[in-house]
């Protein structure tokens, strides 16, 4: 028999209703990988005992015959979710042993269908970043190394630590958050599928703040069905959440595998950046080539305000998160440095309780939304928004069904390689990725090769509002043509 944690997904929930194996046993595989994997440090928190009770609970169902959608798979979740009971920090220390009295909504509608949480998994602090090299908890190691070199790469971020335990074969699966690229690019350099799904997909509810309009919950997993059958159970209108979609969640399960012939995929040529790899270019074409021998027509397209997103992007995330973040002042929540005054308390706390990329945002945030600026910089980067957000409606008026992009302009970089005294170098990991929240339409990142040191590289497909399922049916096209990816285990306890 096939190791446990090779499983994926689908392959587990089938094998668990096989009785090929228990749930508890399926749960006890991972904890396992999981601590020989703590070298990684993907987790910032493992909940054995909750996954053995959960696991136990499966089995139970399991026995007879009454599984859910998702009985017995175990899951990592990133630590932005708020989970009952159970420590959650956004890798923040100013949020460092809080303990939510509440669960989200999507951590509460997977376990409602039958999934077991392993742990929480390490992130840049309240999701600021694209390394993981900006957590409280310390950097995430990528499983994935350069040939012939054992320097530590990044597994990408903000995300860094539930594509890692995705990639390292210690869950079968996870869940991020993204609100600028914060799934798919870290899904890209770890060779996992990470989508990011519509703006109001998934209830927002529970899920730590970043920015408001942009964040999003979503999937990683080992394919493109994973990913699918993940995403339905994360799903759904929320009244919690004003601004979740109150539309038909379907059973994307079903999009993987249909036929994407007469689609018409629309090639951009603003994400034709300068300085790009050759073999990222090279990559490109070739997943388009993929795609038109499955039938596709491939289309060159403009999406002319490409060039704004990031600067804007870059305003309207901190301006959001600057105002989101105002609630840790030191007496609701977490850390509480103590002051003369009111005032002295809130100051120190938040010098004390914020990192250093958080400090920046909260003052580039603030500074944007201030009377005399608040004009030339928050306003008008709210109409670059509406016009990238019309770029990406004129392509699918004229009959485009998805974009294809690479989603990063390059591979996994090496921690401390771009941490230093300039933020835009790690801001511009971002280009390719930042328009799809702005725009607030879905992305999948799908691992697509590697590159020539034998890292993965992920090709990134962009839906119409709502389409996931076009998505799917493509990534499967890539996926089948691709083949899949994994690292080597160097790692031990
Ligand atoms: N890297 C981007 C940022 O730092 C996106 C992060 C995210 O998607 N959460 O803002």
């Amino acid at each position: 028999m096939t190791s446990l944690t090779s499983l994926t997904l689908t392959e587990a929930r089938d094998g668990l209703r096989a009785k090929k194996f228990s749930a508890r046993e399926l749960a006890g595989a991972h904890l396992k990988a999981m601590e020989e994997a703590r070298g990684l440090n993907a987790f910032v928190l493992e909940t054995p005992e909750h996954a053995q009770q959960m696991a136990g609970q499966s089995d139970q169902r399991l026995k007879k015959g009454d599984a859910r959608p998702l009985e017995g798979i175990p899951l990592a979740v990133k630590d932005l979710y708020c989970t009952e009971g159970v420590r959650t920090t956004a890798c923040s220390k100013i949020l460092e042993n809080f303990i939510p009295a509440y669960e989200s909504t999507v951590t509460g509608n997977l376990w409602r269908d039958g999934a077991v949480m392993l742990g929480k998994t390490n992130m840049d602090e309240f999701a600021m970043g694209s390394s993981n090299e900006a957590s409280a908890f310390g950097p995430v190691q990528s499983p994935w190394r350069r040939k012939g070199s054992n320097a530590p790469l990044v597994p990408g971020g903000s995300s860094g630590g539930s594509a890692t335990a995705v990639a390292a074969r210690l869950a079968p699966a996870a869940i991020g958050t993204d609100t600028g690229g914060s799934i798919r690019q870290p899904a890209a350099f770890t060779g996992t599928v990470g989508m990011k799904p519509t703006y109001g997909r998934c209830s927002r509810w529970g899920i730590v703040a970043f920015a408001s309009s942009l964040d999003q919950a979503g999937p990683f997993a080992r394919t493109i069905k994973d990913a699918a059958v993940l995403l339905r159970s994360m799903a759904g209108h929320d009244a919690k959440d004003s601004t979740s979609a109150d539309v038909k969640v379907p059973d994307f399960e079903k999009a993987v595998g249909k036929s994407v012939k007469g689609m018409k995929i629309g090639i951009p040529k603003e994400y034709r950046v300068p300085a790009m790899p050759a073999e990222i270019e090279k990559l490109w074409a070739q997943g388009a080539e993929w795609l038109k021998k499955a039938g596709a027509e491939l289309v060159d397209i403009s999406l002319p305000h490409t060039r704004y997103a990031l600067p804007a992007y870059y305003i309207v995330a901190p301006a959001e998160a600057s105002s989101n973040l105002a609630r840790y002042d030191g007496v609701r929540y977490g850390l509480s440095v103590p002051g003369h005054d009111i005032t002295e308390l809130y100051q120190k706390t938040r010098a004390a309780g914020f990192g250093r990329e958080v400090r920046r945002r909260v003052l580039i945030g603030t500074y944007v939304l201030s009377a005399g600026y608040y004009d030339a910089y928050y306003l008008r980067a709210q109409k670059v928004r509406t016009l990238i957000k019309r770029d990406f409606e004129q392509a699918f008026a004229q009959g485009i069904d998805a974009v294809l992009t690479p989603t990063t302009p390059s591979a996994a970089f090496a921690i401390g390689e771009k941490s230093g005294a300039d933020p835009v170098e790690m801001y511009l990991n971002d280009v390719f990725t930042v328009t799809v929240n702005m725009a607030g339409l879905p992305g999948i990142s799908v691992p697509a090769g590697l590159d020539g040191g034998g890292l993965p590289l992920g090709l990134q497909l962009i839906g119409k509002p709502f389409d996931e399922e076009t998505l799917f049916s493509l990534g499967h096209v890539i996926e089948q043509a691709a083949g899949k990816f994994q690292p080597e285990k160097w790692w031990a306890a």
